[in-house]
């Protein structure tokens, strides 16, 4: 049975309060009203020293698919390929660099197989695996992130050597930072005559992306997508990053994949395409995704041949769910028909059930209340302004008020007006606030703000925008003393 934190509060005798403020602490954004988590749950019995069973561990999807895959005896872990994505402005080589890097990899004879640009492919290098993905943009990374799906290991950024560092490399920048991926950044058109990789470290470098031979920790590869310049040398860089990370998982496991897209395809139905997080996904696994269930029918992998199974970080597209499932969902394998269609039947229920009661994430006055508490050190925002100028004066001054207590924690900053971008931006990171000077979101983007419980602000005078902030954090560093 799902329950609320009102009604758990209730049932154990605590003020919601109370139970909002351990969640908090965890970095678990949850109002009285919310339905509570099964992990949540268990973090509550602790904390407040009760026994919490959860009668019916459907309930939550995604936690039930994780928790399931926690339960596997890491004896039988081996190393697993990278998952790698690449971001940058518009016209800086993504694509480009994505296809080459393909082309150039894959076994001879069959690069007639390569027909189109496709969503992931997984290539060689020294007999290592490499797998990489396209993701639209970097709004819908962060989307993915939002929804528990980081798939994404290592995160390229594609710098044009003779552009250098463009508006949306910054919201780039930003993403992949929030991410906590090693980020690589590969500064692409190294052909050119204009190419200057000297201007783009120390654009970079103001963006506190310090070149390692510059003192800081960040590998800046210089390559050609139409060339082939420098692609050995960035792989070779994916791989060491690789190693550091020590990727794991179990290829016994129960299949569990990442959707990174999907479509109806004609005479064929719902396709797939996934990446293989832990264990071996095959034909005719019974398989839940999200909401939709059914029996893989058939695989294809990058190469667009039928195969028997997708191992570890590899990709294909799988045939046989019942519908098109969400990207950015997980696809697991279950021990028969039966519990697939039943696991998906209640999700899809439950999907309704919440869409009927939703609420509103935490508002800036409750969010002073929890700083109050001194339950949260930081109070995330997202500034957009009209002019560069402003954007620096706010950051600044939001940068001074603040205290060893309470900060103001900048994700990003950036001119332009409020978009769906920074709402998946916020999204990610737990009680955002996006503050906009001078610009407004667009009804659409507003709307989506609302539905999703996050708050925009927007001001025409800085004194108003500082004084909002201020008091927010004031209030509080009072009451914490
Ligand atoms: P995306 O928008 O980042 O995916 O960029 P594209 O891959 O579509 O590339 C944008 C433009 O830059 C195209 O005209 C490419 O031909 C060109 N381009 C991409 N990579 C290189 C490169 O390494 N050298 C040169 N000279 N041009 C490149």
């Amino acid at each position: 049975e799902d329950v609320r934190v009102y009604e758990f509060a209730e049932a154990c005798g605590k003020s919601p309060a109370e139970v909002i403020t351990v969640l908090f602490g965890l970095g678990m954004m949850v109002t009285k009203n919310d339905f509570l988590k099964q992990d949540e749950l268990e973090i509550l019995g602790e904390e407040f020293g009760i026994e919490v069973t959860v009668k019916d561990a459907l309930e939550d999807a995604n936690y039930v698919d994780d928790y399931e895959v926690e339960e596997v005896d890491d004896s039988n872990f081996v190393t697993r390929p990278p998952v790698v994505t690449i971001m940058g402005h518009v016209d800086h080589g993504k694509t480009s660099l994505l296809d080459k890097i393909r082309s150039s990899k894959v076994a001879k004879g069959e690069a007639g197989g390569i027909t189109q640009h496709i969503s992931a492919y997984t290539i060689e290098q020294n007999n290592q695996k490499i797998t990489f993905v396209d993701t639209p943009g970097h709004a819908a990374f962060s989307a993915m992130r939002a929804r528990g799906a980081d798939v994404t290991d290592i995160v390229i950024i594609v710098v044009a050597a003779d552009d250098g560092v463009m508006p949306q490399t910054e919201e780039v920048i930003s993403h992949a930072k929030a991410s906590g991926c090693p980020i690589i950044v590969a500064v692409n058109k190294m052909d050119k005559e204009t190419a200057n990789m000297d201007m783009v470290k120390a654009q970079m470098a103001e963006k506190e992306m310090t070149p390692v031979d510059w003192g800081g920790d960040i590998e800046f590869i210089g390559v050609s997508a139409h060339t082939g310049q420098g692609i050995d040398d960035l792989l070779e860089n994916i791989l060491l990053q690789a190693e550091i990370l020590e990727l794991q998982a179990d290829p016994d496991a129960k299949a569990k994949a990442t959707v990174v897209e999907s479509l109806l395809e004609k005479g064929r139905g719902p396709v797939a395409t996934v990446i293989v997080q832990n264990g071996t996904l095959r034909v005719g696994d019974n398989i839940v995704c999200d909401t939709t269930y059914g029996r893989v029918k058939a695989i294809t992998n990058d190469m667009g041949k039928p195969v028997k199974e997708l191992g570890l970080s590899e990709t294909g597209n799988v045939l046989g769910l019942n519908d098109v499932p969400v990207a950015g969902s997980f696809m697991v394998a279950q021990n028969s028909d039966k519990e697939a269609r039943e696991i998906a039947t209640t999700r899809a229920e439950h999907a309704r059930a919440k869409e009927l009661s939703k609420s509103t994430k935490v508002s800036l006055e409750e969010m002073s209340g929890l700083i109050a508490e001194g339950k949260i050190k930081q109070l995330p925002v997202i500034i957009k302004t009209d002019v560069g100028g402003s954007l620096e004066a706010i950051k600044g001054s939001l940068e001074k008020i603040q205290n060893e207590e309470v900060k103001v924690k900048v994700i990003h900053a950036g001119v332009g007006g409020i978009t769906e971008s920074d709402l998946i931006l916020a999204s990610a990171s737990e009680g955002c606030i996006i503050l906009g000077f001078n610009v407004r979101p667009t009804g659409s983007v507003k709307q989506k703000a609302k539905a999703d419980g996050i708050q925009i602000n927007t001001y025409s005078i800085i004194y108003d925008l500082i004084d909002d902030i201020k008091d927010a954090l004031s209030g509080m560093m009072t009451a914490v003393i």
